[in-house]
């Protein structure tokens, strides 16, 4: 007799969250009421997994607004199971606010029921709520399940998984002596902890040999900042995400208070001088939804394009072949926006201009001098590079002239992307959006087109970008200015910043703060079971994530060959898509990817355990 049909799924976060979803939806169809052990196997409690837990500061946001995070499927996302309708995040809290959804766990906690009882749409919820949320997903897609589906979930990570090729899998968990025997395991493990890079390395031992603070790169909620002393100047290299957390962690965190748009410091804080490549902060969030015609995306790079460029003997290079596609259809975005909404600002007749662009080369001198005549004013063109560096060429003599350029730039950035009459931006940002889609397909986001992606669509929430203004008006917050680099010095043992921005200028410091996420990196990843995987023959990308089929997420080896019995979905994975949680109606390529799994999933499980009469 065999086993029982058994199905793993390591990582309980979103991702492993949504899969269940699509199991639940599929199985009607695909599984009927056949048995099944559904395992479920994290250390963090299922639905919120390790970023969206409970016990963690509630000064955290998400960086998304309310209204634009769901969990659930709709008629716009390409997938061949069936849409399974349920809130968004706003929708969720209003249900709970009004009755019509129970949340025990909010009834218990007088906090999350104060942000309940507050939230809209255009919020940012605290990411204390979202795992509220997250929780109650869970329970719900689990309710979803045929009743002939036993859920196990064990609160333990998982080590290694091991098993031939052809045949049962097993999961071996910590404190657990018997491994669990599956007939195949999804790997839903978010973003990873990797260790050191030689450079960090060598930072942490100048660090050790004199007695300063080195934080490297680390989910922030995680770090103990307790070392960072009140008063003292702290380097940060990094103004992303991970910066705005340290920034939040740091200061309100430690008694800091805002009062009337100023900051009121505990003197608990220390002086944070940051820097990046760019020197500046990811652009703010825009603060207003789309109003009349929405640019129809994709247009140049779409599902065709992708196809063209995967089908060509060499792979292509991203930088060559295909951002020249991404900057016309991004182009595109904006035109189209500027010629329907903003007409004033251009110079053309639209159909005739529409066509010229159709037919010119991407990146090429006749598409620059079309859209030069079509659009008089050189503010009301899309210039990529001077979005991507706005302080690129600029020169500062002193540093409190740079505090106040930088200053300038935030509000100016935050007074625009809150401003309508710019809604060629939306459109530019719902291109990002469009693009990044396409580019899963095609299985490369571009690592440097990556972090450009996020520095433009995914920045901090105004409200953010309104108190790092009054952090660096309190002096609690000093920029550092563009191509900050960070030196060791052995004789006066401190680490000493610099900038281009600011030549002549340097910082001294007694600690370093890396503020962003380890890099992945196959040969330094510290999640043991990803690393029996690679051991085992499981091929990386160049960017260092865990190779999938795009199709089904099957892990592929290095031979290419996708594993029968091994899936793996998320920002792990070679098939990531942004990351980011879905917004509704918006075709959430992650929801396309999380119901082919799950059906791939399905249609295994009956073929290994068929019934009789089969
Ligand atoms: C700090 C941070 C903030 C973010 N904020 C936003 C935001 O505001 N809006 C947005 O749209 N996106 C945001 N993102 C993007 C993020 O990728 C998604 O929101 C989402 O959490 C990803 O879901 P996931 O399930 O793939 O990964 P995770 O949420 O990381 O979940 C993975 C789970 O796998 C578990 N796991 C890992 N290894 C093992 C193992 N060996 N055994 C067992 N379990 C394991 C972990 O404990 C974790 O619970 C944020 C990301 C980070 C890191």
């Amino acid at each position: 007799m065999s086993a029982r049909p058994a199905l793993a799924v390591i990582g309980a976060g979103p991702r492993g969250t949504g899969l269940v979803e699509r199991l639940a939806a599929n199985a009607p169809a695909l599984y009927g009421d056949r048995p099944l052990d559904l395992h479920l196997v994290d250390p963090h409690p299922p639905g919120s997994g390790r970023i969206w837990r409970r016990d963690q500061s509630p000064l955290l946001w998400m960086n998304s607004m309310a209204e634009d995070v769901t969990m659930f499927t709709d008629d716009t996302v390409r997938q061949e199971g069936p849409v399974r309708k349920g809130p968004a995040l706003d929708a969720w809290a209003a249900d709970v606010r009004e009755g019509r959804t129970r949340c025990a766990e909010a009834a218990a906690d007088p906090r999350l029921r104060a942000e309940i009882e507050m939230l809209r749409g255009r919020d940012f919820p605290s990411r204390r709520l979202q795992g509220a949320y997250l929780r109650w997903v869970y329970a719900h897609a689990v309710a979803a399940l045929p009743p002939s589906v036993t859920v196990h979930e064990h609160r333990a990570p998982a080590l290694r998984v091991t098993g031939p090729r052809d045949g049962r899998q097993l999961v071996h968990l910590a404190g657990r002596a018997a491994p669990l025997a599956v007939d195949l395991v999804v790997l839903t493990l978010g973003h990873l902890d990797a260790g050191p890079d030689a450079e960090q390395r060598a930072l942490s031992a100048f660090a050790d040999r004199h007695g300063l603070v080195h934080l490297p790169p680390a989910f922030t909620a995680d770090s103990d900042l307790s070392a960072l002393p009140a008063g003292e100047p702290v380097i940060v290299r990094g103004l992303g995400l991970a910066f705005v957390d340290l920034m939040v962690l740091l200061t309100e965190g430690r008694g800091g208070r805002y009062e009337n748009g100023e900051y009121v410091p505990s003197g608990r804080e220390p002086v944070l001088y940051a820097g990046s490549r760019r020197g500046v902060p990811y652009r703010a969030k825009i603060g207003y939804g789309l109003q009349g015609e929405r640019p129809p995306l994709p247009r140049f790079f779409g599902p065709a394009r992708a196809a063209e460029l995967r089908d060509r003997p060499r792979p292509p290079d991203f930088r060559r072949d295909i951002r020249p596609h991404v900057d016309k259809e991004l182009g595109y975005a904006h035109y189209h926006r500027l010629f329907t909404a903003h007409p004033e600002r251009t110079a053309a007749d639209r159909a005739a201009f529409e066509e010229k662009y159709a037919a010119a080369e991407p990146g090429s001198a006749e598409l620059r001098d079309l859209i030069a005549d079509a659009v008089p004013d050189p503010a009301d063109r899309l210039d990529l590079d001077a979005l991507d560096r706005p302080l690129d060429g600029i020169r500062h003599t002193s540093s409190d002239a740079l505090q106040e350029a930088v200053r300038a730039h935030i509000a100016a950035d935050l007074s625009r992307r809150n401003d309508p009459g710019h809604s060629e931006d939306l459109a530019v940002f719902l291109g990002l959006l469009s693009v990044y889609g396409t580019l899963v397909r095609l299985g490369d986001t571009g690592d440097e087109w990556h972090g450009f992606f996020s520095y433009l669509a995914s920045g901090p929430p105004g409200p953010r970008l309104r108190q790092l203004l009054a952090l660096s008006r309190a002096g609690v917050v000093r920029f550092l200015g563009a191509g900050t680099t960070v030196e060791a010095d052995e004789e006066r043992g401190v680490f000493r910043a610099a900038s281009a921005t600011l030549p002549g200028e340097r910082v001294e410091a007694r600690a370093l703060v890396e503020a962003r996420l380890p890099a992945p990196a196959p040969g330094r990843t510290r999640s043991p079971l990803l690393r029996t995987l690679y051991e085992d023959g499981a091929a990386a990308t160049a960017s260092g994530l865990l190779a999938v089929d795009p199709g089904d997420g099957r892990i592929l080896d290095r031979a290419g060959r996708p594993h029968p019995r091994r899936f793996a979905l998320g920002p792990h994975t070679g098939a990531r898509t942004s990351g980011a949680f879905t917004r509704p109606r918006t075709g959430g390529p992650a929801f396309g990817q999380n119901d082919a799994t799950a059906r791939a999933a399905l249609v295994l499980l009956r073929r290994l355990h068929p019934d009789p009469g089969d």
